[in-house]
């Protein structure tokens, strides 16, 4: 094989509860890639279209991330061109950056040969996300290179668990067209939470992952509170109350920011009720003088794939 397409996911991290912990995949929602074997060695983005993005190899989270893979594999007799046809906005919240860096991984270590295991793509993909917010975090990159619910159990040792996705699990997700600074999504955080807010948050996650494994929709609804980042960073959000409001209203199970926001998600149970939910969403931004993209998608349960 000397060339690759593939499908890269956008991804919803943050999932609530699971703050900084838990992400999960989706699958209507992502860019495409174009990995290719070429005769010069070294790493080269000969194209990006769909957005404005850096084209140098160190300037770009695919280029980063796949040099950190080489860099772990040794001595290889070709070079790697990589193409990107960017689907997911960049600030969005839904993973854009995570969704190059580990679909390059991805693509690169197919084409030699699967050396390395999903799980061990992970840390490479996490350069990218260095380089993107300065920050090696894995709760984009998890999911998307393992697909389904991912948890963070720990970063040192880095500890990824893939957990169970139940199949009738959607997401919704609303994206307003706005721009939140990473600074200010940061300083809106406190350094400390009382114990009162981690008892409650702790019963939440584990409630939530219980749901996942038995495929209890009532109790991932129950579970979908977080109490410690979400009442801090909604603020920045215009509407997001509301939005929350008129997604239960419909039928969804809860929601949250997505990422860092600005998107906004919602999980439900089945299509129907998540393409009502997207109505929904969208109603509460109605009068808002701000442009916004609807997303519905199943969870994408394998993450990166090979495409025609
Ligand atoms: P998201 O939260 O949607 O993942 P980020 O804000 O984390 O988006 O990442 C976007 C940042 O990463 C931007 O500064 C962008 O220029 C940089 N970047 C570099 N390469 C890429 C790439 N291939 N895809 C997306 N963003 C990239």
């Amino acid at each position: 094989m000397d060339a690759i397409k593939i499908f890269a996911p956008a991804t919803i991290a943050n999932v609530s509860c699971g703050f900084d912990v838990l992400g999960l995949c989706l699958d209507a929602v992502g860019d495409e890639m174009i990995i290719s074997k070429t005769a010069e060695k070294g790493v080269k983005i000969s194209k990006i279209v769909g957005q404005n993005l850096p084209l140098e190899t160190e300037n770009n989270v695919a280029g980063v991330a796949v040099l950190a893979l080489l860099e772990k594999y040794g001595e290889v007799d070709c070079g790697f061109d990589i193409e990107i046809y960017k689907k997911i906005k960049p600030g969005s919240g839904i993973g854009s950056s995570a969704a190059s860096s580990a679909g390059a991984v991805y693509g690169v270590n197919k084409l030699l040969g699967e050396p390395f295991t999903l799980s061990e793509l992970i840390p490479f993909a996490m350069e990218g996300e260095r380089l993107a917010s300065g920050n090696a975090h894995a709760d984009n990159v998890a999911p998307a290179l393992l697909g389904g619910f991912t948890l963070v159990r720990s970063y040192d040792p880095l500890d990824v668990i893939k957990l169970h996705s139940p199949s009738e699990l959607y997401a919704t997700v609303i994206h307003p067209k706005i721009e939140i600074k990473t600074a200010d999504s940061r300083a809106v955080l406190k350094d400390t939470v009382s114990l009162k807010q981690t008892v409650t948050q702790l019963g939440n996650l584990g409630g939530l992952i219980s749901g996942l494994y038995s495929e209890d929709y009532n109790l991932i609804g129950r579970s979908l509170q977080d109490v410690i980042v979400e009442p801090l960073r909604s603020v920045l959000i215009p509407n997001f109350d509301k939005v929350k409001e008129f997604a239960k209203e419909a039928g969804a199970l809860g929601g949250s920011i997505s990422g860092s926001g600005p998107s906004i998600f919602a999980l439900s149970k089945g299509k129907e009720t998540a393409e009502k939910v997207a109505i929904a969403m969208a109603k509460a931004y109605e009068n808002l003088d701000i442009e916004f993209d609807t997303y519905v998608s199943k969870l994408n349960p394998e993450g990166n794939k090979i495409i025609d």
